[in-house]
């Protein structure tokens, strides 16, 4: 399964230059698809406010601070875990020994790394493998952030078919959405 499950991340090609990179939020939101680019957590799973990523760190190309295709929607953990890695320190070598990051909103993203069926993510290939360490994938709450999504979806569904029942169907329906709501909340004490 892809890092960003059935969702399409892919960054708009016309947009208006601005001064201030926080001033691309609102479209920047919308083509990551409320979804952090490198982790796929969605923003309404998290505990800290999502960040915009430099994906070429500030700090080794300041002429692309405010450059729309160099701008990533990011969880608070996956912008902290990055930060200002870039193994070549120089803008424009993206790899040493295949080490180096790939940008996420590139289908060529899902070439290195992947989500097992249990939602964690591991690294394909070499740069999948660089990629899996510097986000400490492993060490995080990668799967339980996933499933609470899936949970949150169909939870979601289920609202949606009670809609449409009548009341004496309804009993068991609505203690099962108790339960999901239940067991949401405990889920949610693991989220980052
Ligand atoms: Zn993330």
């Amino acid at each position: 399964m892809r890092v960003h499950g059935d969702k399409i991340i892919k960054r708009r090609s016309e947009i208006k230059k601005k001064s201030d990179y926080h001033d691309y939020l609102p479209e920047l939101r919308e083509d990551f698809q409320y979804m952090c680019g490198y982790c796929g957590k969605l923003e309404e799973i998290t505990r800290n406010a999502f960040e915009i990523d430099h994906f070429v760190p500030k700090k080794y190309d300041k002429s692309r601070k405010n450059d729309y295709s160099n701008l990533v929607y990011s969880c608070y953990v996956c912008n902290r875990k990055k930060s200002s890695k870039w193994p070549s320190g120089n803008a424009k070598i993206q790899f040493v020994n295949e080490n180096g990051f790939v940008d996420p909103a590139l289908r060529e993203y899902d070439k290195h790394l992947e989500r097992k069926s249990d939602g964690s993510i591991y690294g394909k290939t070499k740069t999948g493998k660089y990629m899996e360490e510097a986000f400490e994938f492993r060490w995080r709450p990668i799967r339980e952030i996933w499933q609470i999504m899936q949970l949150v979806k169909k939870k979601k569904l289920l609202r949606e078919k009670m809609q449409t029942l009548q009341s004496d169907e309804m009993k068991d329906y609505i203690a099962m959405d108790g339960l999901l709501e239940e067991l949401e909340k405990i889920m949610f004490e693991n989220k980052e």
